[in-house]
């Protein structure tokens, strides 16, 4: 059939106006959420309590909107990293981590990235196209795990925040009664500092934010993340202490650490002297090599000492385990480059 929408990804207002502008009762579009994300049904003949009529009106004009992953790579550690095409015929990477104690599920929300980090293989691959609504929740949705995840991170491929009207719908799809009806506390969104877009997700939405920093320096920043050129790290950390963070929404932010590079203690003076009246915590994370560049990681014991310090001097700091780095799915690494 032409012109069809995908279901899966519409928000109950969305739908709302679907049934307005059809002559459906609006309790229709309420109905229809529950069966997308709470029963999570695969088909429109499968929503039962619509009437025949309607489910052929919503088959008119909608698909399901469901894809299945079409490959999976299983690391050592248990990380699955699994391929979706998208609607473009472009593929993207989910990167589910399970744990003893969580479950967690790392989502893109762009095929490739136009923000171009030196360090990052989705940098390296650049910008095809942006995920829906609909694609960026199918992640969660297709995947054999769905049921098992307690918590999602934005954090695979692309920008959120130059995403973010599908993203922000995602997120409400994700958190509202009416949806899935997680807590946002589940959810962690990362951005490397759009100032606009990220001010507009802390007023818009209740998940927590994560930054990407990676050097407190901004003339240091700026030889590895283009954005610096538009948005200084100096001028995000003065956009987040406009807000209160001792709640329960948490500020964190990201630190690769490159040996040689922004690892030395001048490094720790000057993060904790940005950070200072901020209530975050940081994560330190190992570089992951990709060709292209000659950036090595930092030892194991410089980043001990690193979280040391940080501790000592009041910000909460931990090293983030690596994870699923032999499937090319730990941090940086996710690329669909090669294989579209
Ligand atoms: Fe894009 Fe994030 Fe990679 Fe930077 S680190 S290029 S923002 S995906």
């Amino acid at each position: 059939m032409k012109n069809q929408q995908p279901l899966f990804g519409n928000t109950l207002s969305e739908l709302q106006i679907f049934c307005k502008v059809y002559g459906l009762p609006s309790f229709n579009a309420k109905q229809i959420c529950e069966w997308l994300y709470k029963k999570q049904v695969s088909s429109i003949d499968e929503m039962t309590n619509l009437s025949l009529k309607t489910r052929e009106l919503l088959k008119q004009h909608f698909d399901m909107g469901i894809s299945y992953p079409i490959d999976v790579q299983i690391s050592s550690d248990g990380t699955r990293k699994y391929l979706f095409e998208t609607s473009k015929n472009g593929l993207i990477e989910a990167v589910y981590m399970p744990s003893s104690d969580r479950h967690t599920l790392c989502i893109s929300v762009q095929m490739g990235c136009r923000m171009g980090c030196d360090f990052c293989a989705t940098g390296k691959q650049g910008f095809q196209h942006n995920l829906t609504c609909g694609e960026i929740l199918n992640q969660l949705r297709s995947i054999p795990e769905s049921e098992l995840m307690t918590n999602i991170v934005y954090m695979g491929m692309g920008e959120p925040f130059d995403n973010l009207d599908e993203v922000l719908k995602s997120l409400e799809i994700l958190t509202s009664d009416w949806g899935y009806a997680w807590s946002p506390r589940r959810i962690n969104v990362s951005t490397i500092g759009l100032i606009p877009e990220m001010e507009r997700f802390i007023a818009e939405s209740e998940c927590h934010l994560a930054i990407s920093l990676h050097s407190p320096f901004d003339y240091e920043r700026q030889k590895f993340m283009p954005i610096q050129n538009k948005y200084p790290i100096s001028s995000v950390i003065k956009s987040l202490k406009k807000y209160d963070w001792s709640g329960q929404r948490r500020l964190s932010f990201e630190y690769i650490m490159f040996d040689g590079i922004n690892d030395k203690h001048t490094h720790l003076d000057e993060l904790t002297k940005l950070l200072k009246g901020l209530f975050c915590r940081v994560n330190l994370i190992k570089y992951h090599s990709i060709p292209s560049n000659d950036f090595q990681p930092s030892t194991e014991e410089r980043m001990i000492e690193f979280r040391d310090y940080l501790s000592e001097h009041g910000i909460i700091c931990t090293i983030r385990q690596s994870r699923g780095e032999d499937i090319m799915a730990a941090c940086g690494l996710l690329s669909t480059f090669s294989k579209s």
